[in-house]
């Protein structure tokens, strides 16, 4: 839409996109969303400001009610709010529904964390003076968030910002626009003081080139791929702006011959098949231990062939289409690519099933390092798998690439956990089981894969300031 018509509600995307419930699955215009000129984004940044005044003096127990009132919401709405994100983003209907509880958690978490922002006071050397450390907002707060959880990764970034007291600007993504309206729409509901929160979408570029650099906004949290946070970290950098980002993984699952090779398989493909693939997190590169090779790859096998694709909101569909034509395309060039250096396809490997951006789940075994979906991320619904013999060719696999955000490894051995723990260079790993992206825990990566923590105490952190007082009376 064009930038002479961007003032429009929240509440009017989601209806927009709401009356397209019972469309065709794809391929039709669902809605537009109003996009923001420069004027728009300085007005969004003036009204961040004045709700920054006002949010910074509100108690954290009157943030924390807002943040409690707007999970509840967001729970009483979940099967209003969930078709509209299976429809713009063509996830499973059970899986909206899931992310739509989870961020509910998530702005709980938070509000539980606006109490505990606490300073503290070292004892001085000087005679009848206090040293307070006191913790502060850091101020406004320009936020990207991504299509693939249109809802969560927005309430992460919302969530611990509102709670330490700052305001916001935020662009979710364009290509899904209603869900997270409808989050917001929730803050709103639940008594989030105007100016607090702004919502914007536009052109990425222009937005991001005009909030980065402004004076007013002193923190950016980007979630989204790695050369775009490399693009935005250097920005905010010549512009001394504090960051987040949280960005592309490619992450191992070490698949020992000693494990319990059902529950890794069980584990593994419901984390890699969630949301198609489109997942940062997912597991990517299936490291499995030559002697039980053959028969893990069969077992990959027959639970990926139960799986079922079609649109997200019929509820017997356990993937749903991708999420936009790009990750079509990528795909099936990762896939041929990987097959013309030699892999093999064992099952899966086409796309365009019916009206819609659909790829069958697939598995390529035998994968060569120099295939490009062993290198870059293939953000899709492909398992790749590749034998190793010992710890130590595991290991160094793991860690070959310059991402790591996650890594999951299966062992009935401690000394292989152990090495696994103390070695792969990831920020989430998770053994045995899938134990990661609770709200409560650290949600980041290392190298590559970003800066900084989404989750747990450390994502609070990143959006106070310290500041020291010392005082004489
Ligand atoms: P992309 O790199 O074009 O965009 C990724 C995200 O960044 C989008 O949300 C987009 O709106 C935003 N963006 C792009 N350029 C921007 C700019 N100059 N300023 C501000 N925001 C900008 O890729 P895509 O095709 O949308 O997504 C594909 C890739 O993105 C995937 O392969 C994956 O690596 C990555 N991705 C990661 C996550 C994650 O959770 N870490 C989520 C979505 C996408």
């Amino acid at each position: 839409s064009s930038a002479n018509h961007s003032r429009i509600s929240a509440e009017a995307v989601i209806s927009t996109f709401a009356s397209a419930i019972g469309l065709p699955c794809s391929s039709v215009m669902i809605g537009r969303v109003a996009k923001a000129g420069t004027a728009d984004l300085n007005a969004a940044v003036a009204a961040a400001d004045t709700g920054f005044a006002l949010w910074r003096a509100a108690s954290p127990l009157k943030r924390a009610a807002v943040l409690r009132g707007a999970a509840e919401l967001l729970r009483a709405r979940a099967d209003q709010i969930a078709p509209i994100m299976t429809l713009e983003q063509g996830k499973p209907i059970a899986e909206a529904k899931v992310e739509i509880t989870a961020s509910a958690e998530i702005l709980e978490w938070f509000a539980e964390e606006a109490r505990r922002s606490y300073g503290r006071i070292v004892p001085s050397r000087l005679d009848g003076s206090l040293h307070m450390v006191l913790k502060e907002p850091v101020g406004i707060v320009a936020a990207f968030t991504p299509w693939n959880f249109p809802i969560s990764q927005a309430a992460r970034k919302l969530g611990a910002a509102l709670a330490a007291g700052c305001a916001v600007v935020i662009k979710p993504p364009e290509e899904a626009p209603a869900s997270p309206a409808a989050l917001v729409q929730a803050l709103i509901d639940a008594g989030l003081p105007d100016g607090v929160v702004n919502v914007v979408y536009g052109i990425p570029a222009e937005v991001s080139e005009t909030l980065i650099p402004h004076p007013k906004v002193r923190k950016i949290s980007f979630t989204g791929s790695t050369p775009v946070g490399k693009h935005l970290a250097a920005m905010a950098g010549a512009h001394m702006k504090r960051i987040t980002m949280e960005l592309g993984g490619h992450a191992p699952a070490i698949v020992f011959d000693d494990a319990d090779l059902e529950r890794a398989a069980d584990v593994l493909i419901a984390a890699k098949f969630r949301n198609a693939g489109q997942v940062c997190i997912a597991p990517t590169r299936f490291l499995v231990q030559r002697g039980v090779y053959d028969r893990f790859v069969d077992l990959l096998k027959e639970r990926i062939e139960a799986l079922r694709v079609g649109p997200g909101i019929e509820a017997e569909t356990t993937i749903g289409a991708l999420a936009n034509p790009r990750r079509v395309e990528a795909i099936e060039a990762l896939v041929d690519d990987a097959i013309a250096k030699g892999a093999r396809c064992v099952t899966g490997g086409t796309s365009g099933q019916g009206d819609g951006w659909f790829y069958t789940p697939t598995l390529l075994a035998e994968m060569p390092l120099s295939a490009r979906a062993m290198n870059d991320e293939p953000f899709g619904p492909v398992v790749l798998v590749a034998p190793f013999d010992t710890t130590e060719d595991a290991i160094s696999e793991a860690n070959r690439l310059d991402f790591g955000l996650a890594a999951f490894g299966f062992t009935g051995s401690l000394e292989r956990a152990e090495a696994i723990r103390t070695r792969v260079e990831a920020g989430m790993i998770s053994i045995n089981h899938w134990g990661i992206a609770f709200a409560e825990l650290p949600f980041g990566g290392v190298k590559d894969s970003g800066y900084g923590s989404e989750g747990g105490l450390e994502a609070i952190e990143s959006y106070l300031v310290t500041k020291l007082v010392s005082q004489m009376p």
